[in-house]
Formats: C-alpha cells, structure tokens, sequence
C-alpha cells in the first residue's frame, strides 16, 4: 500500500528575473513501512521537498497524496488538523516549546487538536525513548540526545501515518546521532513506521530501505537497498 503519492511536485520561490526553481518536477511513491533516505548537496532543494511532505509550505503545482488525502485541495484549518493527525515532523534543532516540561512537549499536538491523550500510549512511547524519569524537565534540562527524543515522542504521539526528519542528527555528536538513528529504525522496523529521513550524510543513507538522491530539484537516483 502507498502511504505516500508525490506527482510532478515544482516549487518555484520569487517571481521573473530572480525566481528559483527549487522542485522540477518530481514524482515518487512511499509504502507503508518503508524507510527511506532523501540526499543532496545542500541547496539541491531537500528542505523544499521536505516542506512539501509535510504540509508546510504549498506547491507550486502537483499534488502530494498522504493516506489517499490530497493535501493541498485542503484549506488552512483542515490542513493544520490533517498534518498535525497524519504527519509527525523531527527537526535539526527540535523545536521544542522551551516552557512546557517534556510530557507537555510530547502532548502539544492532541492538546491542539482537542484530542484526549492515552496514558498507555503515552507511558509506552515515553518508555521506549527512554524518557520516563524526565517528563517533568525543562528541554533546557536536557541533552540535545534528549531533546531529539522529546521531539520523536511528540512526532509518534499521534500515531501519524508519516514521520519525517530533516537532518535529525545533524547538531548531535557520534553516539547520539547513532542513538536516534536506532531509535527511529526500531519505530520503522518494529512498529511499521513510515520514515523519510533528509540528510546529507552518507553513513545515514546507508542505513536506509531506499535512497532518494536529488540534484538541482530533481530526483538523479532511486536506489533499493534493502527489498
Ligand atoms: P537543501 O535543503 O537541499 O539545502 P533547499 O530546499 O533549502 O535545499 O533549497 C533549494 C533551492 O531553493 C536553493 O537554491 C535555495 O536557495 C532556494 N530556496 C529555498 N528556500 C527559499 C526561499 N524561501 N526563498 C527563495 N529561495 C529559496
Ligand atoms: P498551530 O497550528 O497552532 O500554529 P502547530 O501545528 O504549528 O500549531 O504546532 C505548534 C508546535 O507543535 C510547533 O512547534 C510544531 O513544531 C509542533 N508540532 C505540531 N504538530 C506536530 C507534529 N505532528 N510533529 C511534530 N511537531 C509538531
């Protein structure tokens, strides 16, 4: 099944003289599952892409199908309600709320969906990331290893179809990149869930299903590494 439909996706930013093709053209589809790495050179319009998945920033023409949904035949409100239901985003630098304690941070997105928080869920996710003894910390008390995983819990919390990271690794040092990285391959390989990671680093992608490589805003590579 494909939890993903990218079709003919450009982005163009500005207008005449001085616009910027970030995305030509692109069209791929994602199963259920699977994990897959997209890499470039910096300014080969990963970011761009990446926004584009996850509901941030709108096309400038093609379509993105998550779970069958066209996104962007939606209007603001349902849009902001999919993504947060559908979409669990992971950031370089987290993005945590810097007020709220660690179990706050992980809720936000029911809490702003109206929606009720399942203990269970909650205490399984948080045991899993190894975040039990902190849920009443500041992110301000917490490594940046720590801070990455607040932002997975808060990603996982709504059992989103889709979670996507953009360089998820890239302000830790080796041993906790390496811990994110097992973490989010456990969520994939262990609970099927849909991983798109962006990076520019190869020993990630190495790590991967399937590795997308873009140039200049269009796919130059789709490779299986692992059936
Ligand atoms: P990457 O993530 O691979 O570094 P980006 O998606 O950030 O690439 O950028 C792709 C291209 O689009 C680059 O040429 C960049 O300068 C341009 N770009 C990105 N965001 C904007 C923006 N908001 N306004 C204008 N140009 C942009
Ligand atoms: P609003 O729609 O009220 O502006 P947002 O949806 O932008 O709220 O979310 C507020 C905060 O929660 C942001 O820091 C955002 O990064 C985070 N957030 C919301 N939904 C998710 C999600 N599904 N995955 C990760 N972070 C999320």
């Amino acid at each position: 099944m494909n939890i993903l439909q990218i079709e003919n996706l450009s982005k163009v930013y500005g207008k005449g003289e001085t616009a910027v093709k970030a995305l030509d053209n692109v069209s791929f589809t994602v199963k259920q599952g699977e994990f897959v790495v997209i890499i470039g050179p910096s300014g080969s319009g990963k970011s761009t892409l990446l926004h584009m998945l996850g509901g941030v920033d709108r096309p400038s023409s093609g379509r993105v199908l998550v779970n069958d949904t066209d996104m962007y035949s939606l209007n603001e409100t349902q849009l902001a309600i999919f993504r947060r239901r559908q979409i669990g985003l992971i950031y370089q630098f987290y993005n945590l709320i810097p007020i709220l304690s660690v179990e706050e941070n992980i809720t936000l997105p029911m809490l702003l969906d109206k929606q009720k928080v399942d203990p269970k869920q909650l205490n399984d996710i948080t045991t899993k990331l190894g975040l039990s003894e902190r849920l009443g910390h500041l992110p301000n008390q917490l490594s940046g290893g720590q801070q990455q995983r607040v932002s997975i819990g808060r990603a996982l919390i709504s059992n989103p179809a889709l979670m996507l990271a953009d360089e998820p690794t890239g302000n830790l040092d080796s041993k906790n990149s390496e811990e994110i990285m097992e973490l989010l391959k456990m969520f994939n390989k262990t609970y099927k869930q849909t991983l798109i990671v962006i990076t520019h680093d190869e020993r990630i992608a190495m790590q991967a299903d399937r590795v997308i490589s873009i140039e200049d805003g269009k796919i130059s590579k789709d490779e299986v590494l692992r059936p």
